[in-house]
């Protein structure tokens, strides 16, 4: 599933090829997405010139010269694939739900198979106060997002910290694969209560999301299956993960014999797979 860098890594990729662009035409082929596709999209956005293209936490924020804002998300298999004036663009297929062409020539593509993702429409004047964007978390790759802003964000909550790191009210863009690799990053056991992850521990968290997030954005974003990223390129951080779908692999920082303590140990926390070392993780 897409997670905070993949999207950063897609909106990257994104805003050379459409902003500035004007829209000379979208095709919209499923319109029953997680959210519907708004009857007016096609309308709305035909001849509009694309100002921004932003991230907030996993949505794809982008900005029409007429204060109008699309927010997308990749859901859980979503993909934007960009085709270049002069590029072959295959015949869409069953999945290939929505086909933004600029007036260049260049095409963005959105495909979902799982259809979990949306695209839909608000205005810029009231788009923090969206129900999707307003009770978003810090990001975590902001200055305001310190050791101190966490520990706050966790007081009082008694769920566990791996379920904490996946509220996006506490941090936004976070998922599973990044949540279970900082909590190994940061030495924090998963199943440890949110609300005690707070002095030292918070900061140990904080640097561990931030390094974690930052290292994947350097590989070009990562996803579990066969994420590609817009340039058609897979992403590849995976193969860095240190504990993220390694159960009974052996644990990269622990001298232990994991013949005998069974190496990466997997749980399920909120009916999602947690991964993690029951001997560096307290
Ligand atoms: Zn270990």
């Amino acid at each position: 599933m897409p997670e905070l860098p993949e999207v950063e890594t897609v909106c990257r990729a994104l805003s050379p090829v459409l902003e500035g662009a004007i829209l000379q035409d979208v095709v919209i082929r499923q319109f029953s997405l997680r959210f519907p596709v708004p009857p007016n999209f096609h309308e709305k956005l035909v001849s509009r010139r694309i100002v921004k293209v932003q991230r907030r936490a996993k949505y794809l924020l982008i900005e029409l010269d007429d204060g109008g804002v699309i927010i997308g998300h990749l859901g859980m298999s979503g993909r934007m694939t960009i085709y270049r004036v002069g590029d072959n663009v295959p015949l869409p297929g069953r999945h290939d739900h929505i086909d933004f062409k600029v007036v260049s020539g260049d095409l963005v593509r959105f495909s979902d198979p799982r259809r979990f993702g949306l695209m839909i429409l608000t205005e810029a004047g009231i788009l923090k106060e969206h129900a999707l964007i307003k009770n978003l978390g810090p990001e975590p790759l902001n200055p305001d997002f310190t050791g101190a802003a966490l520990a706050d964000r966790l007081k009082g909550c008694k769920s566990s910290i791996k379920s904490a790191l996946l509220d996006q009210r506490k941090v936004a863009g976070l998922g599973n694969i990044y949540a279970c690799e900082s909590l190994f990053r940061s030495g924090i056991s998963p199943n440890r209560r949110a609300k005690n992850v707070q002095g030292i521990r918070a900061i140990k968290l904080m640097q561990a999301v931030q390094s974690v997030l930052t290292e994947a954005l350097e590989a070009g974003g990562s996803s579990i299956r066969d994420h590609i990223q817009p340039n058609g390129k897979l992403g590849y951080f995976q193969k860095c993960f240190q504990v993220y779908g390694r159960e009974g692999a052996p644990c990269p920082t622990c001298n232990c014999d994991w013949l005998v303590t069974g190496g990466i140990k997997r749980i399920i926390q909120a009916g999602r797979s947690t991964f993690y070392c029951p001997r560096k993780q307290r």
